[in-house]
């Protein structure tokens, strides 16, 4: 098989690899769409190759079992989805579903061992997650991080419907909360620079759009909420300047949810934590159940998640891709290695 290895400084290799074997607790995944994911991007543009395939938003179908698999549990042909970390699975963040947490480190699949950026992909059988029949793989590719990440962070503040919810950055990440939050009921004001993100967003349903290159953010949200601030502010594009403006537009007693990852922020810990008993608070990603969670509620409600994909490539174009996708100039990217 083939498969897409960062070999550092935006350089990629699409190398030959032996088909895996499952060893007895795991299975093969046929790799039908790989998501393309902004933090992709840090590894790319890296000066340390990698060795291991790229992708980590993996989504197909099984096409080989470890033998001490009993026969109803992931049958060949399920379609599936890959949380994409394994841990000692002994630990309490391993055995709650958070092997990305987990104490004695953890295996991120796409960066510390092969991931899904190729026609096939190793995992135990206890990282599957089960693609809903009205899902298609690009859409579960989506949750397998992207879209999984925003619900992990809508989860993680406890967002109470009718709350008026900040959301700071509009690439695949912040368009998912946007998506995600509007079917939950609350109302989104949606910030970016880029006009076209915030016209997906208002397309998705987000009641306010600000572009925060041509006016400033926090002060027009204070305009929008009689000077108060917004109960939720979540910030995904890891830009420090967002950070910020994401803590200064929260009401008092507000929260503040960062997702994007980027430089380190400074905060006005008197004025803008301490005296507005603000709680502010980190969300990483998601559980194995969260994933699972995310895409029966993305089934249910019907989300146009496929709609947040700009582009699809073959593992062919893999270069082609990640040169677009450096960019930054597109929405959500996917590889379809078959
Ligand atoms: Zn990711
Ligand atoms: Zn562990």
């Amino acid at each position: 098989m083939k498969g897409v290895v960062f070999k550092g400084n935006k350089k990629l290799e699409i190398k030959s690899f032996p088909d895996p074997t499952p060893s007895d607790d795991e299975v093969v995944v046929e790799i039908k769409a790989s998501g393309m994911c902004g933090s992709d991007l840090h590894t790319y543009r890296s000066e340390i190759p990698s060795i291991t395939i790229a992708g980590h938003e993996p989504c197909g179908v099984i096409v080989a079992r470890g033998n001490s698999i009993p026969n109803h549990i992931a049958p060949l042909g399920a379609r599936v989805m890959v949380h994409h970390y394994d841990g000692c699975r002994k630990c309490s963040n391993c055995l709650g579903g958070w092997t990305q947490l987990c104490d004695d480190g953890s295996t991120v699949f796409g960066r510390t061992d092969h991931g899904a950026h190729a026609h096939y992909m190793k995992v135990p059988l206890r990282t599957l997650v089960e693609l809903p029949d009205s899902l298609s793989f690009i859409e579960g590719a989506a949750i397998s991080c992207g879209t999984g990440t925003a619900y992990g962070a809508i989860k993680r503040i406890s967002m109470q419907a009718g709350s008026k919810v900040a959301v700071f950055g509009q690439g695949p990440v912040g368009l998912s909360v946007t998506m995600l939050g509007v079917a939950m009921g609350v109302e989104i004001i949606a910030i970016d620079i880029d006009a076209g993100r915030l016209k997906a967003a208002g397309k998705f349903g987000a009641t306010t759009l600000i572009n925060s290159s041509e006016e400033d953010p926090v002060l027009r949200i204070k305009e929008l909420t009689r000077g108060l601030g917004v109960d939720y502010a979540i910030e995904c594009s890891g830009n420090p300047i967002a950070s910020v403006a994401a803590v200064k537009s929260a009401k008092k007693w507000g929260t503040v949810c960062l997702v994007g990852i980027g430089k380190s922020a400074t905060f006005d810990i008197y004025n803008d934590i301490i005296h507005k008993q603000l709680t502010l608070m980190g969300s990483w990603t998601f559980s194995i159940s969260g994933q699972s969670d995310c895409a029966k509620f993305v089934a249910e409600k019907q989300l146009p998640i496929e709609e947040l994909f700009t582009n699809k490539f073959t593992l062919e174009e893999a270069e082609k891709a990640y040169n677009l996708f450096d960019t930054k100039a597109t929405g959500k990217m996917v590889l379809l290695p078959s």
